[in-house]
């Protein structure tokens, strides 16, 4: 199929409404209820048509670094404020936050919820709608922590 952006703008436009028009038609809806698998193989033929299409392959990570990155303010900013800063020094400059166990067991913690670093830490947390027991930390202090020091 041609691209949409490849019409003329009119085209583009008429496309655009015949698309909507087609998606509201009671018949065209009862047809895609009573045919899931066609409008399987047209999603799977879709998706493999632009699998491979850079741009929207960068389109797709970006949303992805995106939504991650949101994960982990929301994560940060549960535990240490907006905007959240290191619970021992302050510092404030996410890049260097960590997570921290406060008991100090993170070891022991991480191979019970399976092992999970970085952004599926994040993720866990938020799933498990922020369970008690951690704080933000920086890299340094965090390590000042493991050390003993703090
Ligand atoms: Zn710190």
């Amino acid at each position: 199929m041609q691209k949409l952006e490849t019409f003329p703008p009119s085209r583009r436009d008429y496309h655009r409404e015949y698309m909507r028009k087609r998606r509201a038609d009671p018949n065209f809806v009862r047809w895609a209820e009573k045919h899931p698998e066609v409008r399987k193989e047209i999603a799977n033929r879709s998706y493999h048509k632009h699998k491979d299409d850079s741009g929207a392959k960068e389109r797709r990570s970006r949303s992805q670094a995106k939504s991650r990155a949101k994960v982990k303010m929301e994560v940060f900013i549960h535990y240490g404020g907006d905007p959240p800063k290191c619970a021992n020094c302050e510092t404030d400059d996410v890049d260097v936050l960590t997570i921290d166990h406060i008991d100090g067991n993170g070891h022991q913690h991480r191979k019970e919820i399976g092992n999970k670093l970085g952004y599926l830490f994040y993720r866990w947390l938020r799933q498990n709608n922020f369970p008690p027991g951690y704080r933000v930390l920086c890299r340094n202090c965090n390590w000042l922590h493991y050390i003993g020091r703090i």
